[in-house]
């Protein structure tokens, strides 16, 4: 049996290390805890993980650097290091992935992503090492699969697949073509002589080595078109229709994902380049081989993440307006206030809260109740710009999360909402029903720490504007 993979996990945050030590440890890994990342090169020697997590921000030590020191030391460079950090990505992660690290988990991270991406690492560092360790690898081969496996994207791995596989052989084309079952075409995912190409779809009639090689499960080697006959039909075609074939020798190499045919690696030369060779055949199944862990892995981690993409946007959607629900509207109100701090930009929240509303359920009933509420959540979406947060906090109230939005055009939007409200017509069977809304606006300055106190403010000129006579916009 093998011993169970060991992970360092280094966060100056103890309660998410103790979090993330049940996770993993749950999992089954080992879990070394490190808090204080003083002498981190020491306890990696001592220690020996497989694997690190580490903070990018932690008090007095900086983790990039502590990743540089870790990914220039030769006995350390092929450890996968993903970063964690509750920092907006952009200029962190670029930085972090130039330094070496394997990925990159944003806080708070989904259990399950985060699980499935140490995992994947996890293992395409062993494959590196097994291919490392088998001397009959060639440093080529172990470069085209390091730099296969720092991607975790399907589609960047075919296309990484196909480049360096070109490069090595010296092919003017190379090319990654997706074929189920049965199918008389084939789509092209990625070709090395066009990097813009993308599912490319062509008639696999015209291409007889490759059907050759998804009916037979084995590479199949053309040294030279003109002659072999496998191409007859095709060269009488050629010359039939006057075609100038620059294709000289070819080699096509099925493969298979978690047991099915998935397609072929297609490699070409042309007139002027030497011929293909069996030697040639074989680095390519070599490296399709020790590949397909890399793609099977990636597809697997695609689905984990739209699984967990999915559960996560279900548990933060009220269900009757489809708007989000009024926990998650808290999350991102602290997220997008503790961004209007750092950049100094201003932040506006709208209350939202139907006139009446008790009425119309004991007049209409509780169904044209609920459906007034879907309906008034459908027109703030409608008008809400993509980055403003549309929550319904509960019962008759929405609030809105305007960011980059001062007091004034705050006031404008809410008087736009206010209108829109009044003059919809909520009836679904010719009569006519309309509703009106109070709007309570207020800012984030300075003076307001809290998400709670800018709700309050909100809340208070909601009221205002209840006092005031209903239907109408308040500070
Ligand atoms: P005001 O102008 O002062 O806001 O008057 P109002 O009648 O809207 O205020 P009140 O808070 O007294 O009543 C709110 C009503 O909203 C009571 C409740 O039955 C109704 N309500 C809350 N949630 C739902 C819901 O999910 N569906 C339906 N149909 N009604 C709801
Ligand atoms: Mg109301
Ligand atoms: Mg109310």
């Amino acid at each position: 049996m093998e011993s169970p993979a060991k992970v360092m996990v280094v966060d100056d945050d103890e309660a998410l290390l103790q979090t993330l030590g049940w996770i993993l440890q749950e999992k089954g890994y080992t879990v070394v805890p490190v808090s204080d990342a003083a002498d981190l090169m020491a306890k990696l020697e001592q220690e020996r993980p497989d694997l690190v997590l580490l903070d990018i921000m932690m008090p007095g030590v900086d983790g990039l650097e502590l990743l540089e020191q870790i990914k220039t030391d030769e006995q350390w460079r092929d450890i996968p290091v993903l970063m964690l950090s509750s920092m907006p990505p952009e200029d962190a992660t670029v930085k972090a992935f130039t330094l070496g690290a394997s990925d990159y988990i944003a806080k708070p991270f989904r259990v399950r992503e985060l699980l499935a991406r140490v995992e994947v690492r996890l293992k395409h560092a062993n494959d590196l090492r097994r291919v490392r360790d088998e001397a009959k690898a060639g440093t080529e081969m172990v470069d085209i699969l390091y730099e296969v496996t720092e991607s975790l994207k399907p589609d960047e791995i075919y296309h990484i697949l196909t480049r360096r596989v070109a490069r090595a052989l010296r092919l003017s084309k190379c090319s990654m073509v997706s074929s189920q079952p049965g199918s008389d075409t084939g789509l092209v995912v990625a070709a090395a002589e066009n990097p813009m190409l993308r599912n490319l779809e062509i008639p696999l009639s015209k291409y007889p080595e490759v059907r050759r090689a998804l009916e037979t499960h084995e590479t199949v080697l053309v040294t030279d078109v003109r002659t072999d006959p496998l191409y007859e039909d095709m060269r009488a075609e050629w010359e039939r229709d006057g075609v100038q074939v620059t294709t000289r020798s070819t080699v096509v190499l099925p493969f298979s994902l978690r047991g099915e045919q998935a397609g072929v690696l297609f490699l070409r030369t042309t007139e002027d380049d030497p011929p293909l060779t069996q030697r040639d055949a074989s680095f390519a199944e070599g490296v399709i081989k020790a590949a397909v862990n890399a793609i099977e892995r990636a597809y697997d981690l695609e689905a984990a993440k739209s699984d967990s993409d999915r559960f996560e946007e279900m548990a933060n959607t009220d269900p009757l307006t489809g708007c989000v629900n009024r926990r998650s509207m808290l999350d991102q109100l602290e997220t997008e206030l503790s961004r209007a701090r750092r950049y100094r930009h201003p932040l506006t929240v709208l209350m939202i809260d139907l006139d009446w509303f008790k009425d119309i359920n004991d007049t209409c009933g509780h169904l044209v109740g609920d459906r007034v509420l879907r309906r008034l959540g459908e027109l703030l979406r409608d008008e809400a710009r993509k980055m403003d947060v549309v929550a319904r906090y509960g019962g008759e109230e929405f609030t809105l999360i305007l960011p980059d939005t001062g007091i004034e055009g705050g006031i404008i939007f809410a008087e736009r909402l206010r209108e829109r409200a009044e003059k919809h017509d909520y009836a679904e069977d010719g009569d006519s029903l309309h509703v009106t809304i109070s709007v309570g606006v207020a800012t984030y300055s300075e003076g307001t720490v809290t998400a709670e106190e800018v709700i309050a403010n909100a809340d208070a000129a909601l009221y205002r504007a209840k006092k005031g006579g209903r239907n109408q916009v308040h500070q």
